[in-house]
């Protein structure tokens, strides 16, 4: 199966050090690309080096909701001078999280507004977390005038109803482990409304390990469970699913392609076009 996963915190300082070999693990089940985002600001060079070690590992750079005040006149500084050298795949992960309570939801607001404004500036898609915050996310689109935004919501555990105004924004639907736990069949039946070419997949590494993994860390490639869990759901073979995820992937983050003078359309004509699958509707 082809694997992706638009949504790990690979530069995270838990799993950092172990990088030789999850990424070894990811390449033998068949890891076609990661969109490794960021949280923190101190993660961003760790993100730029590891982007620049694996070419399937596509850089997000952004700054978290849990941490507003990391979103300072240094960090937009530097996230402008690698969006200039068109360095990034995506911007993220941003967004809004009230779970805690809203002690500082004019930070996080700002935060969110002016890196999102980054993303639609320079086309890049970004990388959405939103919680407990969905009435205050359209909010921000319609005050910014924002109809129409490349990018996906991640980890959604929303209703149908969300789900319909999300892809009516022109937002792809990631879905991760929460999706494949034995008490989700609300989810499950959510995820079977996506339709197909709007469908992600992700793990949010090295948090949500799926049941079997379950006290430890994740990794890419454990996306082929919720993959073969979406397409139970939609009664399809998740092959099939799988395949279509890719192309939803390569078209979302075609942006990137030119890291350090290689060619990322190159590396993912390459990856993806098999001699066996002559008609792979890959376009870059
Ligand atoms: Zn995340």
């Amino acid at each position: 199966m082809k694997v992706t996963d638009c949504h790990a915190h690979l530069a995270d300082a838990r799993i950092w050090d172990a990088r030789a070999s999850w990424l070894a693990d990811c390449r033998h089940h068949g890891l076609v690309g990661a969109l490794a985002n960021a949280a923190q600001f101190d993660e961003w060079p760790r993100m730029m080096q590891l982007s620049q070690e694996a070419p399937e590992i596509l850089p997000a750079l952004g700054i978290h909701p849990f941490w507003p005040e990391q979103w300072t006149a240094e960090a937009k500084a530097t996230l402008e001078r690698h969006l200039k050298a068109n360095e990034l795949a995506a911007i993220g992960e941003i967004g809004l999280d009230f779970w805690n309570g809203r002690g500082n939801q004019a930070l996080q607001e700002r935060a969110f507004a002016e890196q999102l404004q980054l993303a639609v500036q320079y086309g890049l898609p970004a990388c959405i977390h939103n919680r407990k915050s969905w009435q205050e996310f359209f909010g921000i689109l319609n005050e910014l005038k924002i109809s129409e935004l490349r990018g996906y919501c991640h980890n959604y555990t929303g209703s149908r109803e969300t789900a319909r105004q999300i892809l009516d924004k022109g937002l792809h639907i990631s879905f991760c482990s929460p999706v494949t736990y034995p008490e989700a069949e609300r989810l499950r039946r959510v995820s079977a409304f996506v339709p197909a070419e709007r469908l992600l997949v992700e793990t949010d590494a090295p948090d949500l390990p799926q049941m079997p993994y379950r006290g430890t860390f994740s990794y890419p490639w454990q996306t082929i469970g919720v993959v073969e869990t979406l397409a139970a759901a939609r009664g399809i073979a998740p092959e099939a699913l799988a395949e279509q995820i890719v192309v939803n992937f390569q078209g979302l983050f075609k942006k990137w392609d030119g890291r350090d003078g290689r060619d990322g359309g190159d590396y993912f004509t390459h990856q993806a076009m098999s001699p066996s699958s002559p008609s792979s509707p890959l376009s870059l």
